[in-house]
């Protein structure tokens, strides 16, 4: 019996053993991870989980029914220390040594750790598993004062759900805006409104130096020598691609494990798929890395067609979503290199609108908050490489429709 091993029980590697076996797989599928619990949505751990709306049941990616029911065997707690191409196994850290005919990295991201002094102190925490969000939460109470470092998608939700359960926050953001390497000047200074409207106070261009505590006080010191007393202190600086694995085993790597337009990477035996992946993607013509749900999921399907063979290679739209406080923004498409920002709707003083974003007269991406007929339909015409006229997009008592040209 041939045998399927991925490692990393995430989005990825969860959507590719239902995938496996819907598409016919008949072989063995061992899903090693890391982590304890079994494979969860893990957008909501900043969100719905961290805000106490949802218990982990309730962020389950899918029931243990299943994965038994796709006879998925199970590894969970056990980390893969090393890969043995020659002999076509994978060594676990308690030891096993286990074989593979096909093998699929699905390791995605970690945390980028903070440089400073500090970091390590009770009390601070960084946020990419329920390990992390468990022990924020014990420290959640109302009037106590939060300290994110960090005001990138991740660190305004945590913002927003620990200002929603009572807490005083701060987000300290080194950049000149928040949202900089990701969003256009005027979506930041949206959020930062509405962040003040909600009364989280956001300091720009102000770099945390060291983190000190003095019993259960914490104060964050800044280069310009301010100082944030704190309760707890969440930095989120964003991640680094899990590609140590791949790199030992001697796999192409770029920013993230190389693969081709069907996730195999320099090994055809081996795959890769989710946040871990360089890939290329042929609508933007070029080599990208995405952190984002749905590249995880389109990847995984990718990966099994191709193991299954039925191979059809990867050609998705990126799209992402963010929630913070009422504000729903969903975003297709990559923003970046554009040299014109179209918005629809009231940004200065509303909470919902459309910001198309354009290169010439070409439509790049949508950032639509509270705005779910935009999204779609920008999503839906940049899949089809649909131009879309400006004027019409930008009169928001205009049919969407009417844009195409
Ligand atoms: C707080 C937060 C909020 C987010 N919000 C959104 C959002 O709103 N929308 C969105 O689209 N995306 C969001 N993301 C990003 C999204 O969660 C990721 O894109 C997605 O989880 C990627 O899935 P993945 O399977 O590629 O990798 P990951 O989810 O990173 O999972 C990889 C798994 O592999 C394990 N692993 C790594 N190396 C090994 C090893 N050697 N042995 C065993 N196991 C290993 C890791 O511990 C991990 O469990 C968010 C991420 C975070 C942290």
């Amino acid at each position: 019996m041939k045998q399927c091993i991925i490692i990393g029980a995430s989005h990825a590697g969860a959507q590719l053993c239902v995938s496996l076996r819907q598409g016919g797989w008949e072989g063995s599928i061992t899903l090693i991870g890391d982590e304890p619990d079994l494979p969860y949505h893990r957008p909501p751990l900043s969100k719905d989980f961290l805000s106490g709306d949802k218990a982990i049941d309730e962020i389950l990616l899918r029931p243990a029914s299943v994965y038994e029911n796709a006879n998925v065997q199970m590894k969970l707690g056990t980390r893969v220390g090393a890969i043995d191409r020659i002999a076509k196994t994978v060594l676990t850290d308690d030891g096993e040594a286990l074989a593979y005919d096909k093998l699929v990295l699905a390791t995605g991201a970690r945390v980028r750790h903070l440089p400073v002094a500090g970091v390590d102190l009770d009390g601070v925490y960084y946020l990419r598993d329920t390990t992390d969000v468990r022990a924020i939460k014990a420290g959640v109470a109302k009037g106590k004062q939060a300290v994110i470092i960090g005001g990138g998608y991740i660190g305004l939700e945590t913002a927003a759900s620990l200002r929603k359960q009572g807490m005083e926050v701060t987000v300290l953001e080194a950049m000149p805006r928040i949202l900089q390497r990701v969003t256009a000047p005027e979506i930041s200074e949206f959020y930062k409104r509405i962040h003040s409207e909600e009364g989280v106070q956001i300091l720009e261009g102000v770099m945390a130096s060291e983190i000190k505590s003095s019993g259960d006080a914490l104060s964050v010191h800044t280069a310009c020598e301010q100082n944030f007393d704190a309760d707890m202190v969440i930095i989120g600086i964003g991640v680094i691609p899990n590609i140590e694995l791949a790199e030992m085993a001697g796999l192409d790597i770029g920013n993230g494990i190389e693969v081709n337009s069907f996730c195999q990477t320099s090994d055809t035996d081996i795959y890769a798929a989710g946040d871990v992946t360089w890939h290329y993607n042929p609508i933007y013509e070029r080599h990208i890395r995405l952190e984002s749900v749905p590249n995880a999921t389109e990847q995984a399907k990718t990966v099994a067609l191709h193991i299954n063979g039925k191979p059809k290679p990867y050609s998705s739209l990126p799209w992402f979503w963010s929630d913070q406080f009422d504000l729903k923004l969903q975003i297709a498409g990559l923003s970046e290199g554009y040299d014109e920002i179209v918005i629809r709707g009231d940004i200065e003083g509303s909470r919902s609108f459309a910001a198309f974003y354009f290169k010439g007269d070409q439509i790049l991406a949508v950032d639509a908050v509270n705005s779910p007929r935009e999204f779609m339909f920008t999503k839906m015409a940049l899949t089809k490489g649909q131009a879309l006229d400006k004027t019409i997009l930008a009169d928001s008592n205009a049919d969407l429709k009417s844009s195409v040209l």
